[in-house]
């Protein structure tokens, strides 16, 4: 339709004369094959309802590995004016801080070959996964008020897990300040207080990696990556926890839309003013159980830690530096143009670009880390931030291949067991306690990460640094 501009070789632009209630347009990065695929769920739908929002500015934003979600697509970016603009939990998503880490050792991957199958064992024995499942940490409630308050400071500083070359490596250091414990229910926190250091189940993994290719030599010698080199990829975010707060605030703000005088073209959109009490009780919340995901990723790697130095003895080389740390699921107030916005970013990475003062200092020339998960089957990409990034996606890139075939229909179509025996005659090593869980995470049900990748390139938001594939997965 003529509604639909190409703005760019991988940017597309849909008009407000598209829809009457659209108060911005809405824009996708995608090529014309990955377009295609998404007209086929609600997901460009939803985007067009995003763009409805009270104080919505500029253009809604769809990423290439944009698909369906509550409300929001996942894959989907939209900037708030603030004060009065809104905040949306659904424009965050359920799993509050699902977010990506990247470990890197000096160790060769041909070094421990023969390490592989006990590494990735010890590693499973270590971890618990699964959706209810609890860690070795149970919190008191003093100290998960702490987490919740200060998030991985005090898991190194107070717990001792971890290192201040850490902190310097995560965004926001892992601590969002405006984070507020009081505002998370009882609910929640009982949810939360034993679910510290455990990955959960389906989507979320643990990946011991080979970096196949560097296609960047000066970001990946900044990165501290090299071809060959064994790297360990977290994906997990605040569990039980996060999972309330938005419930809770999805709950609330559903009860406070008709005083606040905002109609919704779907419900599962519900939001409030960032002003108003019912978005600052969201926010300072959302912050808190950010900074319960960041920590969950720190005991994490405490625990990769522990089994790479029980297995392959503690040395320089077995330790596992953090690249960086980087939310997928989240929203943050930064400014563009002069003007303060909330930041909704639901599944999709932020992706600075060079001189961004939050950066870590080795990172300051050659711009943020983004990591790009594809599959258990599939490469994974660590790219960088471009400069260009603030204007044309509000400094975000995509976060993963992006589903393309539901759970149901992953499931109906392949075969656990029989992926398990293909993933394993590949030489990945498999440690999943479930054929069912595996069928729905299989390959196929996730977009070619490859083409998503290479439209944020040609798109201008980031750039390709290296290219990561699997040599063992952990799974819920
Ligand atoms: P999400 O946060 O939307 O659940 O998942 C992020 C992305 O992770 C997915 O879009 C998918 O591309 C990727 N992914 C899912 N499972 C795995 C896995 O086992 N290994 C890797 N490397 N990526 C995965
Ligand atoms: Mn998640
Ligand atoms: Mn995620």
């Amino acid at each position: 339709t003529p509604l639909l501009r190409q703005l760019g070789p991988a940017l597309h632009e849909l008009d407000k004369g598209f829809r009457a209630d659209m108060r911005v347009p809405a824009r996708i990065v995608a090529d014309d094959e990955l377009l295609r695929r998404m007209a086929e769920d609600r997901s460009i739908l939803q985007l067009v309802n995003v763009t409805t929002l009270p104080g919505i500015q500029g253009f809604a934003i769809g990423m290439p590995d944009m698909h369906e979600g509550y409300g929001f697509p996942v894959g989907g970016v939209a900037g708030t004016l603030l004060p009065d603009g809104v905040i949306s939990p659904g424009g965050i998503g359920f799993d509050i801080n699902c977010g990506v880490r990247l470990l890197a050792t000096g160790l060769r991957h041909l070094e421990v070959s023969g390490d592989l199958p006990a590494l990735a064992h010890d590693l499973a024995r270590s971890i618990p996964t699964g959706f209810g499942r609890h860690g070795r940490l149970a919190l008191k409630p003093a100290e998960l008020d702490h987490v919740l308050a200060d998030g991985v400071p005090y898991v190194m500083g107070v717990l001792g897990l971890g290192t201040r070359e850490d902190l310097a490596h995560i965004e926001a250091g892992g601590h969002l300040p405006a984070a507020d414990a009081a505002r998370v229910s009882t609910r929640a926190r009982e949810r939360g207080h034993d679910q510290l250091g455990t990955l959960g189940g389906g989507n979320h993994f643990i990946e011991i990696q080979r970096v196949e290719h560097i296609h960047d030599a000066e970001a990946a010698a900044a990165f501290g990556l090299f071809e060959g080199q064994l790297t360990v990829l977290i994906h997990t975010g605040s569990r039980g926890l996060g999972h309330q707060v938005c419930t809770d605030a999805v709950r609330k703000m559903d009860q406070a839309l008709a005083r606040e005088g905002i109609r919704l073209v779907d419900r599962q959109l519900a939001c409030a003013p960032f002003s108003s009490p019912e978005g600052q009780d969201y926010y300072a919340a959302m912050c808190a159980a950010a900074n319960f995901a960041w920590s969950n990723r720190q005991v994490l790697t405490h625990r990769v830690r522990e089994v790479f130095g029980r297995r392959l003895g503690e040395r320089t080389e077995t330790w596992a530096r953090v690249v960086y740390d980087v939310a997928h699921n989240i929203a943050k107030v930064e400014t563009y143009g002069g003007q303060k916005l909330c930041v909704h970013r639901k599944g999709a990475t932020r992706a600075f670009g060079p001189g961004e003062p939050e950066l870590p200092t080795a990172y300051a020339r050659v711009g943020q880390p983004v990591f790009i998960p594809g599959s258990m089957g599939t490469a994974s990409f660590v790219l960088t931030g471009q400069g260009g990034s603030r204007d044309i996606s509000f400094a975000s890139a995509c976060h993963g291949a992006g589903r393309q075939l539901s759970r149901a229909a992953a499931k109906r179509q392949v075969v656990g067991a029989e992926l398990r025996k293909a993933l394993n005659a590949r030489g990945i090593i498999v440690e999943c306690p479930s054929n069912a869980e595996l069928a729905e995470e299989a390959p196929e049900a996730y977009k070619d990460v490859d083409r998503v990748v290479d439209a944020v390139e040609t798109a201008g938001i980031a750039r390709k640094v290296a290219r990561l594939v699997p040599l063992a997965v952990l799974k819920g």
